[in-house]
């Protein structure tokens, strides 16, 4: 069963698309997605080829990484937040995978190849 067949099976089981979905359901596909690998990117002949487009094209590496921002306080009602954000630029981020920029796929690290930050 596909991680699709899995996901339609939760979402409507008796085929009645009106019913609302439970925080459990959504839960439940949510287990689903975070557990679904992505393609990998591939390599050929030393450059990232991207399997869905098959282009040559220009990746981006995302990662995902919590940002902060400093909370000032309720001020004439209104919960204040400072627009500048930091981050803990020591950590790995979650999730890293590389996006086509011409398909804006999301794809896996291609395997077998050495990822070095410089
Ligand atoms: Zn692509």
């Amino acid at each position: 069963m596909t991680a699709l067949d899995q996901i339609r099976e939760i979402l409507w089981p008796s085929g009645d698309a009106d019913r609302p979905w439970s925080p459990d359901t959504l839960d439940a596909i949510a287990q689903i997605v975070k557990a679904t690998e992505l393609r990998p990117t591939k390599v050929v002949h030393g450059k990232l080829r991207c399997p869905d487009c098959k282009r040559n094209t220009e990746f981006k590496y995302y990662e995902d990484i919590m940002n902060y921002r400093t909370v000032r306080g309720i001020e004439n009602g209104v919960l204040v937040i400072e627009g500048f954000y930091e981050t803990d630029g020591s950590d790995d981020g979650e999730n890293p995978r590389l996006c086509c920029q011409s398909c804006f796929g999301d794809f896996a690290l291609p395997k077998a190849v050495e990822v070095d930050f410089v």
